[in-house]
């Protein structure tokens, strides 16, 4: 039972626990069991409270069963990447810096998804400040692919991705900065959408690049990203980037898109993004599985056309100016004085040494590297020249995807240039492991809406396709994603995500 339990869609789960079929303590306890007898080798999460979870669980139980008017998502069990804030459950960022840390209130989407009755299962892994591409620079532990291993899960939000493909939640939150929702889905087999910028609040999310920064969904199927997504959506007056216009309507969006429907919509294929001329880096099979969904597009009705966005090529010289460049400015508050870890303030030191001790022990190295590096794009005599060129390219990126909407109502690319690579492959090399946001980069300077959702596997291996749409268009992301995701299920006759179930029992 428990084992069918952890691979039940969230929606699955939702429906059930309305009709009185299954309780929520039966769920939480169900994946409570898996993370007990798997997250050992996995090391998808930081930080599990069970005692929480049963109680949280069984509030919902007794509240149900007192009549009580629910939504929909109460009783069923979540994940929460650790970069955002929980009231008095440790909150890391994945850094030394925050160990101990217990923040005194919730971030405003952890709010909104405990009112909304959602049991939290444990906070999740990630690259040190949401930096990275593969979880290994967390400063706390290795995360490992659930289809292999040896093999990384994807990053920042690896912990979340291997938790959800795995079945050590069902769903969960993550963020995405470059490609940190994006990314780890299509490493790990699942749906993962980074909403337009401003529409998810920042609020009580350790920040990043603020101007970057937004939380999504990540999740096993089209609906359930859907209907994690209209949880934590919607203006809130505490993050002065917010937009305020109404909650998007998502799930009805996937369920009419998974009829499959796609007459009257056309769809660009991005030259710059694996297209001719544009492989370097690209592995052939990653490529063969992203055209093969394009034709299923194609079959399913709609227009398909090349299209040209030549600025992308400079995304990610852009991005790894900017984003250090904001992110040298965030991090100047861990200054061991407001936050977790203090090294060194015995007495016999002033601040500024206390701060400096902190920081140099508090800070791994690739968030050091990030913050020289910002520190340096940023100052006089060399802002016009590094941080003021990327705003540059930034706008000529935004523009491509201006007059690209003229012609087509998506975008779509692969969403990584390649499978999942094994541990310690990349580590050693930082412009390797940045080659791995090729991609999803270009939606995340632009600030549109754009979906990861898998498109078959490569030796093996999960591969993602990516879906752009333009700004506060999210529901077409989830409408063509569905229309792919039900006719690969049509036509393979179960999940992608049951092939892992299945490799698993064979391996066992
Ligand atoms: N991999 C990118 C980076 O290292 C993106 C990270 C993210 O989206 N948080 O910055």
């Amino acid at each position: 039972m428990s084992a069918d339990l952890t691979t039940t869609s969230a929606a699955d789960l939702s429906r059930a626990l309305q009709a009185g079929d299954l309780s929520s303590a039966e769920v939480t306890r169900a994946y409570l069991d898996r993370i007990a007898a798997d997250d050992g080798e996995l090391g998808a999460y930081l930080h599990v409270d069970a005692e929480a979870a049963v109680t949280s669980a069984e509030a919902v139980d007794a509240a149900r069963a007192a009549g009580e008017e629910l939504g929909p998502l109460a009783g069923v069990p979540l994940a929460l990447k650790d970069v955002v804030v929980t009231a008095g459950v440790p909150t890391t960022s994945g850094s030394r810096i925050l160990e101990g840390w217990r923040p005194p209130y919730d971030a405003t989407l952890a709010a909104k998804l405990k009112a909304a009755g959602t049991v939290l299962l444990g906070k999740t892994n990630m690259d040190e400040f949401a930096m990275g591409s593969s979880t290994e620079n967390s400063a706390y532990q290795v995360t490992r692919n659930p289809w292999d291993r040896d093999r990384i899960p994807g990053g920042s939000s690896g912990g979340s991705s291997a938790a959800v493909a795995g079945g050590l939640a069902p769903w969960s939150i993550g963020t995405d900065t470059g490609g940190s929702i994006r990314q780890p889905a299509a490493l790990t087999g699942l749906v993962g959408h980074k909403p337009t910028y401003g529409s998810v609040s920042r609020y009580g999310l350790v920040a990043f690049s603020s101007s970057l920064d937004q939380a999504g969904p990540m999740a096993r199927t089209v609906l359930d990203a859907a209907l994690l997504h209209e949880a934590i959506a919607g203006h809130d007056a505490h993050d002065s980037t917010s937009i305020d216009c109404p909650v998007p309507v998502l799930a009805e969006a996937a369920r009419r898109g998974a009829e499959g429907e796609l007459a009257g919509l056309t769809v660009g294929v991005v030259r710059e993004l694996g297209g001719e001329g544009h492989t370097d880096g690209y592995e052939d099979g990653v490529l063969d599985r992203f055209s093969a969904a394009v034709a299923l597009l194609e079959s399913m009705g709609a227009e398909v056309r090349e299209v040209s966005c030549p600025a992308f090529d400079l995304a990610l010289p852009a991005y790894y100016l900017i984003a250090p460049s904001e992110a040298s400015s965030n991090l100047a508050r861990f200054d061991g004085v407001r936050y977790g870890l203090r090294v060194g303030d015995d007495g016999s030191r002033d601040l500024d040494e206390v701060m400096a001790l902190t920081r140099e022990q508090g800070f791994g190295p690739e968030v050091k590297r990030r913050i020289i590096l910002g520190t340096y794009a940023l100052s006089a005599g060399y802002y016009d020249a590094y941080y003021g060129q990327a705003q540059k390219v930034r706008t000529l990126i935004t523009r491509d995807f201006t007059s690209a909407w003229d012609d087509v109502d998506v975008l779509v690319s692969p969403t990584s240039p390649t499978v999942a690579w094994s541990i310690g492959a990349r580590v050693d090399d930082p412009i390797a492991m940045y080659a791995a946001d090729l991609c999803t980069l270009p939606a995340s300077l632009a600030g549109v809406p754009a979906i990861s959702v898998p498109c078959g596997l490569s030796e093996g291996l999960p591969v993602g396709f990516q879906i752009m749409a333009p700004a506060l268009a999210d529901d077409r992301c989830y409408r063509v994603a569905a229309a792919l995701e039900a006719a690969q299920d049509a036509a393979r006759g179960h999940r992608l995500l049951d092939e892992l179930g299945a490799k698993e029992n064979t391996a066992s």
